[in-house]
């Protein structure tokens, strides 16, 4: 049951469905509003969310359009990109040796490069250090909470997604973590695997969940918040 409603010259999908709470998502590329709303929740109270929220909707919508500018990236020198939560500067250096990334002061990212390599060689080695970089990241943080919720962890992975910062699957218990998490603070990253962990011991985006994340990560929303300011958002919801 999927209807398009128009609130303040905003087109915005709602879906109704089986569930508790209401939750109000926005998303790339577009900046699109989904609802989805449980099925006794008229339209009427919809509208009433959506503008209680209105200021945020718009703040992630004009985070969509940055994110379109900022993704025209040409890997020159000069250029912002971030690494673990912080803004560096980037230099490249053409050399013949092997690619490479180095964060050579604190606040300047050397990438070399074959000499002539195109803006997407560039992004190529770009991408591939933040994955290593990542990676090397997560397996003593998945130790520690892995102690701490009492759940195990079979396996994870990092890949590129386009609309969350993780996922898990929770049969096979493995947690997905999305690339971009490398430009983020420790913290968010940490956030985020405590946050599909957490899936394996309750399923949906509830009270028990929430209950959760509050025993084992008091501060968890001010890193959820920290991600959402970004282009990416973990689903949201109204509690
Ligand atoms: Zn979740």
């Amino acid at each position: 049951m999927k209807h398009l409603i128009r609130i303040g010259g905003m087109d915005v999908d709602v879906v109704r469905k089986d569930i508790k709470n209401l939750h109000i998502g926005v998303y790339p590329p577009n900046g699109r509003v989904r609802v989805a709303a449980p099925l006794l929740v008229d339209d009427d109270a919809v509208r009433l969310a959506v503008i209680s929220r209105l200021s945020w909707i718009k703040r992630q919508k004009a985070h969509f359009k940055e994110q379109t500018r900022q993704s025209k990236r040409e890997y020159v020198r000069r250029e912002s990109h971030y690494f673990l939560g912080q803004r560096y500067l980037l230099n490249v250096i053409e050399h013949s040796g092997r690619a490479k990334v180095e964060v050579s002061n604190p606040r300047r990212l050397d990438l070399f490069v074959p000499p002539g390599a195109d803006a997407k060689q560039r992004e190529r080695v770009l991408i591939e250090w933040y994955r290593r970089q990542l990676k090397l990241r997560i397996p003593p943080l998945i130790e520690k909470w892995e102690e701490i919720i009492g759940v195990q962890v079979a396996d994870w992975g990092v890949k590129r997604m386009k609309t969350k910062w993780g996922s898990c699957n929770r049969e096979a218990r493995r947690i997905w973590l999305n690339l971009e998490l490398a430009k983020k603070p420790i913290e968010c990253i940490e956030y985020i695997i405590v946050h599909e962990m957490v899936h394996f011991l309750e399923r949906k985006h509830d009270e028990r969940f929430i209950a959760q994340m509050d025993a084992f990560m008091p501060q968890w929303r001010l890193y959820r918040d920290e991600l959402n300011r970004g282009p990416l958002s973990h689903e949201t919801w109204i509690y």
